[in-house]
């Protein structure tokens, strides 16, 4: 298949990432949100980041300026008409996600893949509710997008094999490893991660040890570059909360309990670095 064109659905931290990779690797590519000012900031923040790989000489002037003419910012989600594939990357919420998946089935051109970056919702429910089911499939990319080497390709159950290496394919041309991946909660990043900090804040919560001890025992001792509760406030407590109770709802396994002690910092607002104070202080 002949990528040409690719939309960017959503222009916050994760989708001005993306379209930053895909305009880097060569296509043109739309960004669009449904508010202006959200596609302004990605904008700019696209321009900040390649102006910092100009700096620090990662990059020719002339690669920025070729990269940011790709990049076309959009408000209208009928752009869509244009696109080969489609990267939705708006917030996790499958209400919104479905309806938006709704509106690009009918808009786009019968070939068109439509993928999504969701980090835990069921990709198998939102390709159902297109008529191109086959042609749904999950691009979980990491955080920060231009950073990170990995992206987990997630195959619904009815993603046919086509769609699952063109994508896999356009992931090796954005630069990045892909791992294949079936629908199940969590996929495998935060099936893995998520248990392993609810577990660090359960050892907080018994007075195993201190936050910055657990975080301690994790770095030098497991040689993690950063520790498990450093990591959660970095994520966000709400997130950890809600993909916790994703896997806990999903596989209806108590070991996923969420713990207490993080569903109260949540009720506290005690987000982690963006709100200032989660484990540790900002
Ligand atoms: P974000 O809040 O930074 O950005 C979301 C954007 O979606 C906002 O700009 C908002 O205006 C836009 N939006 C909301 N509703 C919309 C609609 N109906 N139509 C068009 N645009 C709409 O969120 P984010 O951190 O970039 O996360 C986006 C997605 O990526 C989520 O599904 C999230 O789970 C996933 N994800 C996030 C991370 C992470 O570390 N932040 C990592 C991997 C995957």
């Amino acid at each position: 298949m002949n990528i040409n064109v690719i939309m960017v659905i959503g222009a916050g931290q994760m989708g001005s990432g993306i379209a930053q990779v895909c305009a880097q690797a060569g296509f043109q590519v739309i960004l669009y949100d449904q508010e202006e000012a959200a596609v302004e900031r990605g904008m700019a923040s696209i321009q900040k980041l390649l102006t910092r790989a100009v700096d620090k000489s990662r990059i020719l002037e002339q690669d920025k300026k070729e990269t940011y003419n790709r990049l076309q910012p959009s408000s209208m989600i009928e752009d869509a008409k244009q696109a080969d594939i489609v990267i939705e990357a708006v917030i996790e919420n499958m209400t919104v996600k479905k309806d938006i998946f709704k509106q690009l089935d009918k808009l786009t051109p019968e070939h068109t893949i439509l993928a999504t970056n969701t980090s835990s919702l069921p990709i198998t429910e939102i390709a159902a509710v297109t008529n191109r089911p086959e042609k749904v499939i999950g691009m979980h990319f990491m955080n920060p997008v231009p950073v990170m080497k990995l992206v987990e390709v997630i195959r619904a159950i009815q993603t046919d094999d086509r769609t699952y290496e063109v994508i896999a394919n356009l992931t090796k041309q954005l630069n990045k490893t892909s791992v294949h991946v079936n629908d199940f909660p969590g996929f495998v990043a935060n099936r893995v991660l998520m248990p392993m900090i609810n577990e660090a804040i359960y050892t907080v919560y018994e007075g195993v040890a201190t936050p910055a001890d657990v975080d301690a025992v994790m770095e030098l001792g497991m040689n993690h570059p950063m520790g498990p509760l450093t990591l959660a406030d970095f994520i966000g407590l709400d997130t950890c909360l809600y993909i916790m109770e994703v896997l806990h709802e999903g596989f209806g396994d108590s070991k996923y309990r969420p713990c207490p002690l993080l569903r109260q910092y949540v009720q506290a607002g005690w987000y982690g670095k963006k709100s200032g104070r989660g484990f540790f202080v900002y």
